[in-house]
């Protein structure tokens, strides 16, 4: 019996690792389950589950749970981000699934790996943050590092095992990492400048947290995946090519010297790379409904479009800077935040990181310290520029 933790239980891809645990309640248990401040969700968590924890990173929800939590609860309740370290640290517990919006991740995320775990990584702002310093601490705390965005799941497929962390020797000739485009592919750029919040989240293929749905629409998280798969897979930039494929069938691809193109196909639903890897090398029942080639009829490919979409272009950029992805990555959550919140245009948000890769400099980052202190550099920074477009708009 495996025991599970689930970072980031309430959200998109918490639940649906919940969903694909509930289905082998032979081989895996529930240990923990971890949220930042949904109180109600997280109830309803524990009273369908009833894990041995479960943890509000926010200790004032915590306190809100404990009080509402019926007396014969199993579940013991804990709040504060140290918890969710020692919880991804525990030496009862063998899977962490990573899934964690964002940077604020990061520690808990990097507890697993330096604690050997299996570590299903859906968290990308951890590893593109902390790069060097997060692969690091996976080698010498011998952690099982497993894929969970898909199209990095379907690479880890399409290499031989063996090879992995070594492509050339593969014969890997190029990596094809496919974007669905988002909600506004296919429009200009001046068509973007009054798009809504919802209209952004609106993702035509995939259901997802809210700052991911727009990291898709501004193809900002194409970026941070060109990042996350050169840190995988031990290749640069140059070794992988972006392809807009909109039907998100086809997860990614890899070509071979031979001329054989390996792909991975199927529906668009997060539980097929989460079976993956909760059972890998094993394959297990995902709940995905089988693929029907027949009813998707056809499978079209484009370019990116960077004109509309620059984000790209400034991850392209940035991977190349010491520290460009931290600074890129703060940038965009402070932006995204804005964005969501209406306090900045949807083209803002690659002015506003284009402004910091600009002006925070730095070199790369070899601990957590020092990843945390450019993470906050970033932002100052990004949070500044938000403040000058506010006041430039407003003509004052
Ligand atoms: P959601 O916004 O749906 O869920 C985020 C989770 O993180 C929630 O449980 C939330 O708790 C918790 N959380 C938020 N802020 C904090 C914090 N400061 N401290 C501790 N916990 C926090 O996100 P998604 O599930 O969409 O995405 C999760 C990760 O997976 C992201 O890194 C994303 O890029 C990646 N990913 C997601 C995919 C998807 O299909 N959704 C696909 C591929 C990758 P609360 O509910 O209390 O706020």
């Amino acid at each position: 019996m495996k025991q599970v933790v689930v970072l980031g239980a309430t959200g998109s891809i918490g639940l649906s690792t919940l969903d694909v645990l509930k289905r082998h309640a032979d081989r895996f248990s529930l240990h923990t389950i971890t949220a930042y401040r949904s109180v109600d969700k997280m109830l309803e968590l524990i009273l369908a589950y009833e894990p041995v924890q479960a943890i509000m990173a926010c200790p004032d929800a915590a306190e809100q749970l404990a009080s509402r939590l019926p007396t014969e609860s199993p579940t013991r309740i804990l709040g504060g981000e140290q918890a969710l370290v020692d919880a991804a640290s525990d030496s009862d517990v063998d899977v962490v699934m990573a899934a964690i919006v964002g940077f604020a991740g990061l520690r808990p995320t990097l507890a697993a790996a330096e604690h050997g775990k299996r570590l299903l990584l859906a968290n990308k702002e951890a590893l593109v943050s902390a790069g060097r310093v997060f692969m690091e601490a996976t080698r010498s705390g011998g952690a099982t590092l497993l894929p969970i965005d898909s199209e990095h799941n379907a690479m880890f497929q399409c290499i031989p095992a063996n090879n992995r962390g070594r492509p050339e020797t593969a014969g890997v000739e190029k990596i094809l990492l496919t974007a669905s485009g988002g909600p506004f592919r296919g429009r200009p750029r001046s068509e973007l400048l009054g798009v809504t919040p919802e209209q952004a989240c609106a993702h035509p293929n995939w259901s997802m947290g809210r700052k991911i749905s727009v990291d898709s629409a501004t193809l900002l998280n194409k970026g941070l995946e060109l990042a996350e798969a050169c840190w995988l897979f031990d290749c640069t930039p140059g070794d992988i090519d972006v392809v807009v494929h909109p039907q998100s069938i086809i997860h990614s691809l890899v070509r071979y010297d031979d001329g054989s193109v390996l792909a991975q196909l199927g529906n668009p639903d997060m539980r097929t790379p989460i079976a993956y890897g909760l059972s890998w090398p094993e394959r297990i029942d995902a709940g995905v409904a089988p693929l029907d080639l027949v009813s998707v009829a056809k499978l079209d490919f484009e370019a990116p479009d960077l004109e509309a979409f620059p984000c790209l272009r400034l991850a392209q950029e940035a991977i190349t800077q010491p520290g460009g992805m931290c600074i890129l990555n703060a940038a965009n959550e402070i932006a995204v935040a804005a964005f969501l919140a209406g306090g900045l245009g949807f083209t803002g948000i690659d002015n506003v990181i284009a402004h910091a890769l600009e002006n925070v400099s730095a070199d790369e980052p070899d601990n957590l310290e020092a990843v945390e202190a450019l993470d906050g550099r970033a932002r100052a920074c990004a949070q500044e520029r938000i403040e000058q477009l506010e006041h430039d708009t407003r003509g004052v």
